[in-house]
Protein backbone atom coordinates (compact mmCIF):
# COMPACT_ATOMS: atom_id res chain seq x y z
CA UNK A 1 0.00 0.00 0.00
CA UNK A 2 1.72 3.16 -0.97
CA UNK A 3 1.61 6.41 1.55
CA UNK A 4 -0.60 8.20 0.01
CA UNK A 5 -3.75 5.61 0.72
CA UNK A 6 -5.03 7.11 3.73
CA UNK A 7 -4.24 7.34 7.23
CA UNK A 8 -3.72 4.82 9.99
CA UNK A 9 -4.54 7.16 12.86
CA UNK A 10 -7.06 9.54 13.67
CA UNK A 11 -8.29 12.02 16.00
CA UNK A 12 -11.10 11.28 18.36
CA UNK A 13 -13.75 14.13 18.44
CA UNK A 14 -15.07 12.64 21.29
CA UNK A 15 -11.91 12.30 23.66
CA UNK A 16 -9.27 14.32 22.08
CA UNK A 17 -7.13 11.39 21.63
CA UNK A 18 -5.51 9.75 18.60
CA UNK A 19 -6.76 6.13 17.90
CA UNK A 20 -6.39 3.50 15.34
CA UNK A 21 -8.60 2.17 12.91
CA UNK A 22 -8.97 -1.00 15.13
CA UNK A 23 -10.96 1.40 17.58
CA UNK A 24 -13.61 2.79 15.68
CA UNK A 25 -16.94 1.93 14.05
CA UNK A 26 -16.66 2.25 10.33
CA UNK A 27 -17.45 4.88 8.54
CA UNK A 28 -18.69 8.62 9.64
CA UNK A 29 -19.67 6.86 12.60
CA UNK A 30 -15.96 7.19 14.03
CA UNK A 31 -16.16 10.36 14.57
CA UNK A 32 -12.93 11.26 13.96
CA UNK A 33 -11.30 14.15 12.41
CA UNK A 34 -7.69 14.84 10.74
CA UNK A 35 -5.41 16.58 13.44
CA UNK A 36 -3.81 18.14 10.51
CA UNK A 37 -6.38 19.99 8.79
CA UNK A 38 -9.59 19.34 10.69
CA UNK A 39 -11.32 17.51 7.95
CA UNK A 40 -13.93 15.22 8.83
CA UNK A 41 -12.88 11.22 8.29
CA UNK A 42 -14.07 8.41 7.26
CA UNK A 43 -13.38 4.71 8.51
CA UNK A 44 -12.91 2.30 5.83
CA UNK A 45 -12.89 -0.92 7.13
CA UNK A 46 -13.99 -3.31 4.17
CA UNK A 47 -12.56 -6.14 3.11
CA UNK A 48 -10.20 -5.57 -0.22
CA UNK A 49 -7.82 -3.18 1.14
CA UNK A 50 -5.91 -2.51 4.50
CA UNK A 51 -8.48 -0.94 6.73
CA UNK A 52 -7.31 2.97 6.62
CA UNK A 53 -8.85 6.71 7.30
CA UNK A 54 -10.13 8.66 4.35
CA UNK A 55 -10.96 12.69 4.06
CA UNK A 56 -14.83 13.24 3.32
CA UNK A 57 -15.15 16.93 2.42
CA UNK A 58 -18.12 18.13 1.00
CA UNK A 59 -19.63 14.43 0.49
CA UNK A 60 -16.20 13.37 -1.17
CA UNK A 61 -13.64 11.07 -0.39
CA UNK A 62 -9.82 11.23 -0.60
CA UNK A 63 -6.86 9.74 0.58
CA UNK A 64 -5.30 12.66 2.65
CA UNK A 65 -4.64 16.01 2.76
CA UNK A 66 -0.98 17.17 2.31
CA UNK A 67 0.81 16.29 5.83
CA UNK A 68 -1.67 14.17 6.86
CA UNK A 69 0.11 10.97 7.84
CA UNK A 70 2.74 12.38 8.83
CA UNK A 71 1.04 14.97 11.51
CA UNK A 72 -1.06 11.52 12.92
CA UNK A 73 2.25 9.23 13.03
CA UNK A 74 3.96 11.90 14.92
CA UNK A 75 0.77 12.59 17.62
CA UNK A 76 0.35 8.86 17.80
CA UNK A 77 3.91 8.60 18.68
CA UNK A 78 3.57 11.51 20.96
CA UNK A 79 0.90 10.14 22.90
CA UNK A 80 2.42 7.03 23.18
CA UNK A 81 5.34 8.22 24.15
CA UNK A 82 4.00 10.34 27.12
CA UNK A 83 1.92 7.44 28.23
CA UNK A 84 5.22 5.12 29.45
CA UNK A 85 5.76 4.98 32.78
CA UNK A 86 9.17 4.18 32.34
CA UNK A 87 11.87 4.40 29.32
CA UNK A 88 15.33 2.99 28.89
CA UNK A 89 17.46 5.63 28.72
CA UNK A 90 20.09 4.47 25.80
CA UNK A 91 23.90 4.50 26.56
CA UNK A 92 25.56 7.90 25.56
CA UNK A 93 29.01 7.14 23.21
CA UNK A 94 31.09 10.37 23.00
CA UNK A 95 34.24 9.86 20.52
CA UNK A 96 37.79 12.44 20.92
CA UNK A 97 40.63 12.62 19.04
CA UNK A 98 40.56 8.42 18.45
CA UNK A 99 39.75 7.71 21.92
CA UNK A 100 35.84 6.84 22.97
CA UNK A 101 34.14 6.83 26.22
CA UNK A 102 30.52 5.45 27.04
CA UNK A 103 27.82 6.26 29.79
CA UNK A 104 25.64 3.31 30.42
CA UNK A 105 21.78 2.92 29.66
CA UNK A 106 19.55 2.84 32.62
CA UNK A 107 15.99 2.84 33.19
CA UNK A 108 13.98 5.97 34.08
CA UNK A 109 10.37 5.86 35.94
CA UNK A 110 8.17 8.19 34.85
CA UNK A 111 6.24 10.17 36.95
CA UNK A 112 4.34 12.18 34.72
CA UNK A 113 4.43 13.67 31.65
CA UNK A 114 3.83 16.68 29.35
CA UNK A 115 2.81 17.28 25.78
CA UNK A 116 3.94 21.08 25.50
CA UNK A 117 2.18 21.38 22.12
CA UNK A 118 -1.13 19.91 23.50
CA UNK A 119 -3.60 23.05 23.20
CA UNK A 120 -4.12 22.75 26.97
CA UNK A 121 -0.62 22.90 27.55
CA UNK A 122 0.74 25.48 25.54
CA UNK A 123 0.37 28.06 27.66
CA UNK A 124 2.71 26.92 30.44
CA UNK A 125 6.06 26.63 27.82
CA UNK A 126 5.08 30.39 26.13
CA UNK A 127 8.02 31.80 27.53
CA UNK A 128 10.26 28.66 26.49
CA UNK A 129 11.66 29.66 23.07
CA UNK A 130 11.63 25.34 22.81
CA UNK A 131 8.45 23.28 22.95
CA UNK A 132 9.43 19.09 23.22
CA UNK A 133 7.34 16.77 21.60
CA UNK A 134 7.32 15.08 24.95
CA UNK A 135 8.40 16.22 28.80
CA UNK A 136 8.88 13.28 30.65
CA UNK A 137 9.40 13.69 34.55
CA UNK A 138 11.64 11.87 36.40
CA UNK A 139 11.93 12.01 40.00
CA UNK A 140 14.88 14.47 40.55
CA UNK A 141 15.09 14.64 37.04
CA UNK A 142 13.49 15.53 33.00
CA UNK A 143 14.19 13.94 30.29
CA UNK A 144 12.84 15.31 26.88
CA UNK A 145 11.76 13.65 23.77
CA UNK A 146 11.66 14.64 20.27
CA UNK A 147 9.60 12.35 17.36
CA UNK A 148 11.52 12.74 13.84
CA UNK A 149 8.97 11.72 10.97
CA UNK A 150 9.99 14.17 8.24
CA UNK A 151 12.19 16.94 10.16
CA UNK A 152 15.12 15.91 12.43
CA UNK A 153 16.06 18.30 15.24
CA UNK A 154 18.47 20.70 13.73
CA UNK A 155 20.98 22.35 14.14
CA UNK A 156 19.73 25.84 15.59
CA UNK A 157 17.10 23.42 17.89
CA UNK A 158 20.44 21.65 18.59
CA UNK A 159 21.81 24.93 19.73
CA UNK A 160 18.69 25.64 22.00
CA UNK A 161 19.08 23.02 23.64
CA UNK A 162 22.44 23.26 24.97
CA UNK A 163 21.09 26.43 26.56
CA UNK A 164 18.52 24.57 28.48
CA UNK A 165 20.45 21.89 29.44
CA UNK A 166 18.06 18.86 29.50
CA UNK A 167 19.19 15.40 28.26
CA UNK A 168 16.77 15.18 24.89
CA UNK A 169 15.85 11.49 22.80
CA UNK A 170 15.01 11.62 19.45
CA UNK A 171 13.00 8.61 18.48
CA UNK A 172 13.62 8.18 13.89
CA UNK A 173 10.28 7.05 12.48
CA UNK A 174 11.18 8.28 9.36
CA UNK A 175 11.82 4.60 8.24
CA UNK A 176 8.49 3.77 9.69
CA UNK A 177 6.64 6.10 8.13
CA UNK A 178 7.31 4.88 4.76
CA UNK A 179 6.30 1.64 5.67
CA UNK A 180 2.70 2.60 7.02
CA UNK A 181 -0.24 0.00 8.45
CA UNK A 182 0.73 0.98 12.24
CA UNK A 183 -1.38 0.77 14.97
CA UNK A 184 -1.25 2.03 18.14
CA UNK A 185 -0.22 -1.66 19.93
CA UNK A 186 2.96 -2.01 17.26
CA UNK A 187 3.58 1.57 17.19
CA UNK A 188 4.12 1.16 20.63
CA UNK A 189 6.21 -2.19 20.82
CA UNK A 190 8.48 -0.09 18.24
CA UNK A 191 9.15 3.06 20.40
CA UNK A 192 9.67 0.85 23.46
CA UNK A 193 12.18 -2.22 21.99
CA UNK A 194 13.81 -0.42 19.19
CA UNK A 195 16.92 0.50 20.06
CA UNK A 196 17.98 1.67 16.90
CA UNK A 197 15.53 4.41 16.81
CA UNK A 198 16.28 6.18 19.39
CA UNK A 199 19.31 8.90 20.00
CA UNK A 200 20.60 11.07 22.41
CA UNK A 201 20.66 14.50 20.86
CA UNK A 202 22.10 16.16 23.89
CA UNK A 203 22.97 14.68 26.74
CA UNK A 204 23.82 16.85 30.16
CA UNK A 205 26.66 14.51 30.75
CA UNK A 206 28.37 14.68 27.11
CA UNK A 207 30.66 17.77 27.69
CA UNK A 208 32.20 16.50 30.76
CA UNK A 209 32.97 12.85 29.01
CA UNK A 210 34.29 14.94 26.43
CA UNK A 211 36.85 16.70 28.35
CA UNK A 212 37.46 13.68 29.78
CA UNK A 213 38.95 12.00 26.60
CA UNK A 214 40.60 15.43 25.84
CA UNK A 215 42.63 15.36 28.91
CA UNK A 216 43.62 12.00 28.19
CA UNK A 217 44.61 13.00 24.79
CA UNK A 218 46.98 15.76 26.15
CA UNK A 219 48.03 13.71 28.66
CA UNK A 220 48.77 10.67 26.14
CA UNK A 221 50.51 13.48 24.08
CA UNK A 222 52.50 14.62 26.70
CA UNK A 223 53.88 11.26 27.18
CA UNK A 224 54.18 10.60 23.59
CA UNK A 225 56.78 13.62 23.67
CA UNK A 226 58.73 12.27 27.02
CA UNK A 227 59.41 9.29 25.17
CA UNK A 228 60.46 10.41 21.62
CA UNK A 229 62.41 13.18 23.42
CA UNK A 230 63.74 10.17 25.58
CA UNK A 231 64.31 8.24 22.69
CA UNK A 232 66.25 10.72 20.89
CA UNK A 233 68.83 10.98 23.54
CA UNK A 234 69.23 7.23 23.72
CA UNK A 235 69.70 7.90 19.75
CA UNK A 236 72.61 10.06 20.42
CA UNK A 237 73.65 8.07 23.19
CA UNK A 238 73.44 4.66 21.51
CA UNK A 239 73.31 3.41 18.04
CA UNK A 240 70.62 0.51 18.88
CA UNK A 241 69.00 2.88 20.64
CA UNK A 242 66.36 2.82 17.61
CA UNK A 243 65.71 -0.97 17.58
CA UNK A 244 64.29 -0.93 20.99
CA UNK A 245 61.86 1.78 19.80
CA UNK A 246 60.58 0.06 16.78
CA UNK A 247 60.19 -2.73 19.28
CA UNK A 248 57.45 -0.75 20.61
CA UNK A 249 57.68 -0.18 24.51
CA UNK A 250 54.90 2.47 23.97
CA UNK A 251 51.25 1.23 24.68
CA UNK A 252 50.17 -2.46 23.95
CA UNK A 253 46.59 -0.80 23.52
CA UNK A 254 43.53 -1.06 25.07
CA UNK A 255 41.11 -4.01 24.75
CA UNK A 256 38.93 -3.27 21.75
CA UNK A 257 35.63 -2.53 22.56
CA UNK A 258 32.34 -1.75 20.33
CA UNK A 259 29.43 -0.12 21.71
CA UNK A 260 26.15 -1.18 22.88
CA UNK A 261 22.83 0.54 23.24
CA UNK A 262 21.91 -0.23 26.79
CA UNK A 263 25.63 -1.24 27.89
CA UNK A 264 27.97 1.55 26.52
CA UNK A 265 30.97 0.24 25.64
CA UNK A 266 31.92 -3.54 25.79
CA UNK A 267 34.54 -6.02 24.65
CA UNK A 268 34.35 -7.07 21.64
CA UNK A 269 35.65 -10.78 22.14
CA UNK A 270 32.08 -12.43 23.66
CA UNK A 271 34.76 -14.20 26.38
CA UNK A 272 36.04 -10.66 27.95
CA UNK A 273 32.03 -9.89 27.62
CA UNK A 274 31.10 -12.68 29.43
CA UNK A 275 33.73 -11.67 32.07
CA UNK A 276 32.06 -7.94 32.02
CA UNK A 277 28.57 -9.62 32.33
CA UNK A 278 29.46 -11.83 35.55
CA UNK A 279 30.98 -8.85 36.91
CA UNK A 280 27.89 -6.55 37.04
CA UNK A 281 25.69 -9.28 37.50
CA UNK A 282 27.11 -10.89 40.46
CA UNK A 283 25.88 -14.54 42.14
CA UNK A 284 23.04 -16.32 40.25
CA UNK A 285 19.81 -17.89 41.34
CA UNK A 286 19.98 -21.40 39.76
CA UNK A 287 17.40 -22.93 38.48
CA UNK A 288 17.59 -27.11 36.27
CA UNK A 289 15.49 -27.48 34.10
CA UNK A 290 14.90 -30.29 31.43
CA UNK A 291 17.99 -30.49 30.13
CA UNK A 292 19.22 -27.08 30.76
CA UNK A 293 20.38 -24.64 33.68
CA UNK A 294 18.88 -21.45 34.33
CA UNK A 295 20.74 -18.89 36.01
CA UNK A 296 18.93 -15.55 37.19
CA UNK A 297 21.04 -12.73 38.15
CA UNK A 298 19.99 -9.25 39.74
CA UNK A 299 22.10 -6.06 39.20
CA UNK A 300 23.67 -5.10 42.61
CA UNK A 301 22.94 -1.93 42.45
CA UNK A 302 18.93 -2.20 41.90
CA UNK A 303 18.85 -0.11 38.51
CA UNK A 304 15.75 -2.74 38.20
CA UNK A 305 17.78 -5.24 35.49
CA UNK A 306 18.33 -9.10 35.54
CA UNK A 307 20.44 -11.05 33.21
CA UNK A 308 19.21 -14.10 32.51
CA UNK A 309 21.23 -17.37 30.78
CA UNK A 310 20.15 -20.78 29.81
CA UNK A 311 23.24 -22.85 30.25
CA UNK A 312 23.02 -26.21 27.74
CA UNK A 313 23.01 -29.92 29.14
CA UNK A 314 23.84 -33.22 27.03
CA UNK A 315 23.34 -32.98 23.39
CA UNK A 316 20.16 -32.27 23.12
CA UNK A 317 20.06 -29.55 25.06
CA UNK A 318 16.67 -27.01 25.02
CA UNK A 319 18.11 -23.60 25.69
CA UNK A 320 16.92 -22.06 22.59
CA UNK A 321 13.63 -23.49 23.35
CA UNK A 322 13.55 -22.45 26.65
CA UNK A 323 15.38 -18.29 25.09
CA UNK A 324 11.97 -18.09 23.17
CA UNK A 325 9.75 -18.84 25.59
CA UNK A 326 11.66 -16.00 27.95
CA UNK A 327 11.15 -13.56 25.02
CA UNK A 328 7.62 -14.65 25.02
CA UNK A 329 7.23 -13.70 28.52
CA UNK A 330 8.90 -10.81 28.75
CA UNK A 331 6.79 -9.63 25.76
CA UNK A 332 3.58 -10.09 27.52
CA UNK A 333 5.04 -9.28 31.29
CA UNK A 334 5.73 -5.58 28.97
CA UNK A 335 9.51 -6.09 30.39
CA UNK A 336 12.03 -4.75 27.85
CA UNK A 337 14.47 -7.24 26.73
CA UNK A 338 18.32 -6.46 25.44
CA UNK A 339 19.93 -8.71 23.64
CA UNK A 340 23.47 -8.99 24.51
CA UNK A 341 25.55 -10.56 22.03
CA UNK A 342 25.97 -13.84 24.10
CA UNK A 343 23.72 -16.59 22.70
CA UNK A 344 20.74 -17.28 25.27
CA UNK A 345 21.94 -14.93 27.47
CA UNK A 346 19.28 -11.97 27.92
CA UNK A 347 19.52 -8.69 29.68
CA UNK A 348 15.63 -7.67 31.10
CA UNK A 349 14.61 -4.84 32.35
CA UNK A 350 11.14 -3.03 33.91
CA UNK A 351 8.86 -3.45 37.27
CA UNK A 352 9.46 -6.06 39.70
CA UNK A 353 11.32 -7.75 36.73
CA UNK A 354 13.38 -10.12 39.33
CA UNK A 355 10.63 -11.31 40.91
CA UNK A 356 8.44 -11.87 37.67
CA UNK A 357 11.20 -13.68 36.16
CA UNK A 358 12.09 -15.37 39.51
CA UNK A 359 8.03 -16.62 38.99
CA UNK A 360 8.26 -17.23 35.32
CA UNK A 361 11.78 -19.70 36.12
CA UNK A 362 10.18 -21.60 38.78
CA UNK A 363 7.09 -21.95 37.17
CA UNK A 364 9.34 -23.73 34.29
CA UNK A 365 11.51 -25.33 36.69
CA UNK A 366 8.18 -27.08 38.29
CA UNK A 367 6.38 -28.03 35.02
CA UNK A 368 10.03 -29.47 33.88
CA UNK A 369 10.22 -31.74 36.76
CA UNK A 370 6.94 -33.55 35.95
CA UNK A 371 8.39 -34.31 32.52
CA UNK A 372 10.68 -37.51 32.66
CA UNK A 373 14.25 -36.81 32.38
CA UNK A 374 14.76 -39.57 29.34
CA UNK A 375 12.54 -38.31 26.17
ZN1 LIG B 1 -6.14 16.28 6.79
Amino acid sequence: MKNDEGLDFALSHKTGRIVDIRMVERGLACGCVCPNCGAELLARKGRKNRHHFAHHVAGRTHPTCEGGRESTLHRAARQIIAGWRSIELPALLVKEGGRQAALPGRVLSVGRSELPDDPGERSLWSNVNIRPDVVLHGKDEQIWCEVKVAHAVDDSKRAQLQCYRVSTLEFDLSQMYRNGGWNLTTLDLALRTDMSIREWVFHVSEAQLRRRLQEEVREADALQRTKLAESQRHLRNDANAQLRIVAGEGDVGPVEMMFHPAFGLIPKDPVKRLAVLSRAYPEPKIFHLNRAIAFLRHHPHGDRSCLVTFGGLGPASRTSEYDAALSEFARAAGLNCVYFGIAESRLLRGEHCYERLDQFLTELQARDSEIPNCR
